[in-house]
């Protein structure tokens, strides 16, 4: 139970928290949900892909989540929120319904896919799918981008991407030692090579990140091509 008392948090969430409210839940495959919200909050605000919204859960605690669209006229944004099972930020997604109310900040610099004009090649894992969704429907015809992912469960995550239509992704399945990250290198480096000088973006698990950039590091990868945005960590709670 949180320490504050109840009014500061009250008084905090109207100064600082957009009100709105979950108009539409589908749920894509087992631990993916695409959440809908609404509010006339949402209107006239000016999004760039790959920017973040925090949501309040309460106290003084928010989790952050990537909208994959953003309508300002109507006043709606939705989200593919992943349930991992093991943190009140999965355990609020778990319960959203249509008309549940929530409040949010943002949306607020993360990633800005606006400026990256040139192909791009991306890692990312369950909790990316969002960001990678942004990214593919902001590109233009003459923008590739290829996605890869590390995975708890390939046939979920495989039919998340298949329902939402993202193309160009291709899922590794995650080995509790890492090992399967030699693999996530190589496809990587694959996807890249069919690409014109592309940007690098890594997203997801910290210390996956992490391996990979020091894998990068020795094949001498220029990293001034590299954005990188960690979205949790093990050991830690609420990342951002
Ligand atoms: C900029 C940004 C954008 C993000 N966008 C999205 C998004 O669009 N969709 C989405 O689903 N998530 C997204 N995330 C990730 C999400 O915010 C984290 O997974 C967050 O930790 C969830 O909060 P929680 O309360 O469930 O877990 P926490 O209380 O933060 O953590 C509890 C425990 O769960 C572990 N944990 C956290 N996430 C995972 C995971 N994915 N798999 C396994 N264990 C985990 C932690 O290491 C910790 O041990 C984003 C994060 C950031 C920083």
């Amino acid at each position: 139970m949180s320490v504050v008392p109840k009014f500061v948090t009250d008084t905090m969430e109207r100064m600082f928290f957009r009100s709105a409210a979950v108009s539409a839940v589908t749920h894509l495959s087992g631990h993916f949900r695409l959440t809908e919200i609404a509010g006339e909050s949402l209107k006239r605000e000016k999004w760039i892909p790959g920017q973040k919204v925090q949501f309040h859960m309460g106290g003084l605690q928010t989790r952050t989540y990537t909208p994959i669209s953003w309508d300002p006229v109507e006043g709606t944004a939705e989200f593919i929120m992943f349930l991992h099972g093991n943190g009140p930020g999965s355990e609020w997604a778990e319960s959203l319904k249509k008309d549940t109310p929530c409040s949010l900040m943002g949306p607020r610099s993360s990633l800005d896919f606006a400026e990256v004009a040139e192909d791009a090649i991306f890692f990312g894992d369950e909790t990316s799918i969002a960001a990678s969704v942004a990214l593919h429907r902001s590109r233009r015809e003459t923008q590739q981008a290829r996605f890869v992912f590390e995975v708890s469960s390939l046939v979920e995550s495989a039919e998340a991407i298949r329902r939402i239509g993202l193309p160009n992704a291709k899922l590794v399945k995650k080995i509790p030692d890492s090992s399967h990250l030699a693999e996530v290198d190589q496809t990587l480096i694959d996807g890249a090579s069919g690409l014109v000088t592309p940007r690098w973006i890594m997203t997801g698990k910290a210390q996956s990140i992490q391996a990979l950039r020091a894998m990068l590091r020795n094949r001498r990868m220029d990293m001034a091509q590299l954005k990188t945005k960690a979205y949790w960590a093990e050991g830690k709670t609420g990342l951002d």
